[in-house]
């Protein structure tokens, strides 16, 4: 059944997919949007812990893509159309003011939260008309000649003179992106790089961890180590779950972690007090045993470190449990040291997909253009957001992405459309 005939179809209501309809809208074409979901924005609703991270306080675009590492100078031309101070106006002018909180993170002011930004998005598509198609499964893409001509649904075909692809990754599936624009982009002549789980938990050899199940450390520092070299390294906020480690630092180290298991075995080092060195954690520590002196050396550490850790720290450093402080030898205070500041923890692999924030890898960087986010292989498809092989660390980055490409790719499948087939912005390769 044929459903409906329109300038451009977008693929995936995220925010990538949203931003692009409302702004394909805005340059006068007649939009689509098709979600498979029922409602809109599913993922955004749940970004930032609910109360989305919708973008990082960054104006310096060099800067802003360091993090993407060697692909992030791609994003440059879109930025330079729509970068940070757009996004923030955007969300202003539909109701959603901004502040800034720590580490640059831009959330929507107190009162506001995620789904805030949903409607926001809902608010620029309804302004342009863009007619939504939830509950609708795309099944892939239509193409004659080498030029797009619409897409298969579960309820029929829908035909257009562009189509933009914004079906995320493969991350948190329960929201519905589950990978499937990857084998459209692939049936159509792209490299798919990877995919791979990024910002992820990690599942470690040490039973310890699990047992430590929910203890949160703050200030912290975690290294990467392997082939006695130190790959990477993050201070901040860690926790302990029921298969391994979490948080910021270790879902920010994961890309990496992953990336040197790869290469042999890798060794995590914690250390529970950065702020010191040697020299200050043995004096904090005499100065500790001795307002203990009469008790049990666990009691002792107790003002230093989380009661939790204890038994593990004293065991990594061979101390049997009940030995008194006024026990201690000068070697096991040495030991002692050394396992506060540098506690092992072996990282064996991740959790997966369902609790990854973000895919890495994707439809290759080499088949778009990033003028228009353009395929090079199909006249008229173009890509956004997730799905590109783009993935930032936690902080807005990716949102900022979604943005950013989510415009450039809408106004140019606009303006495709409406110039007619002949006009092929994609610069076929
Ligand atoms: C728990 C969590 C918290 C996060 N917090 C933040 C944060 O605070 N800040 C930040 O910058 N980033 C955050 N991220 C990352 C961010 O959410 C993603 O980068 C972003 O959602 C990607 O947007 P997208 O539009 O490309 O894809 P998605 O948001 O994945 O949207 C894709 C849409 O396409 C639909 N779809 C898929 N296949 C089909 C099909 N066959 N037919 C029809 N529809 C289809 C899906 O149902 C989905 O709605 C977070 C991610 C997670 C999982």
């Amino acid at each position: 059944m044929q459903l409906e005939k329109f300038d451009v179809i977008v693929v995936g209501g995220g925010p990538a997919g949203m931003m692009a309809a409302g702004k394909a809208a805005e340059t006068g074409a007649s939009v689509a949007l098709v979600e498979k979901n029922d409602r809109l924005g599913v993922k955004l609703a749940i970004t930032g812990k609910g109360r989305c991270n919708l973008t990082h306080m960054e104006k310096d675009p060099l800067k802003l893509v360091d993090p993407f590492g060697r692909n992030g100078r791609f994003l440059l031309s879109s930025l330079s159309r729509f970068g940070v101070e757009d996004t923030l106006e955007f969300f202003r002018s539909r109701g959603v003011a901004t502040k800034v909180e720590r580490g640059s993170r831009v959330f929507p002011e107190t009162g506001l939260n995620s789904e805030d930004v949903v409607n926001a998005l809902s608010d620029f598509m309804f302004e342009g008309k863009v007619k939504i198609f939830t509950a609708t499964t795309a099944r892939g893409l239509t193409v004659s000649d080498g030029k797009i001509t619409g897409i298969v649904t579960d309820r029929g075909t829908m035909s257009a003179s562009s189509v933009i692809v914004t079906t995320g990754g493969m991350s948190y599936p329960g929201t519905g992106s589950t990978g499937d624009g990857y084998s459209w982009a692939k049936d159509t002549g792209h490299r798919i790089v990877g995919p791979e789980p990024a910002i992820c938990p990690v599942k470690t050899e040490e039973t310890w961890c699990s047992e430590l199940q929910g203890l949160t450390l703050r200030n912290v520092s975690l290294s990467l180590w392997r082939g006695g070299k130190r790959v990477s390294d993050r201070f901040g906020e860690m926790l302990f779950t029921h298969f391994g480690i979490s948080g910021p630092i270790v879902m920010d180290m994961a890309k990496e972690i992953g990336a040197s298991l790869t290469k042999g075995p890798s060794t995590l080092f914690l250390d529970l007090k950065p702020a010191l060195d040697k020299g200050k954690l043995n004096a904090r520590i005499l100065r500790d045993l001795e307002a203990h002196r009469r008790e049990l050396l666990k009691n002792g550490l107790k003002d230093l470190l989380p009661r939790a850790i204890i038994p593990v720290i004293m065991e990594a450093a061979g101390i049997p449990a009940e030995t008194r402080v006024d026990e201690v030898t000068k070697e096991q205070r040495k030991d002692l040291i050394e396992a506060v500041k540098s506690l092992p923890i072996t990282p064996t692999g991740f959790l997966g997909y369902r609790w990854s924030v973000i895919t890495s890898g994707g439809v290759s960087l080499k088949d778009v253009d990033p003028k228009t986010m353009a395929s090079k292989k199909t006249a008229g498809l173009f890509f956004a957001g997730e799905i590109l092989d783009l993935d930032g660390p936690t902080g807005g980055y990716n949102l900022q992405v979604c943005w950013s490409t989510g415009y450039v790719a809408g106004n140019e499948a606009g303006l495709y459309a409406k110039g007619g087939s002949e006009k092929n912005p994609s610069s076929a390769s």
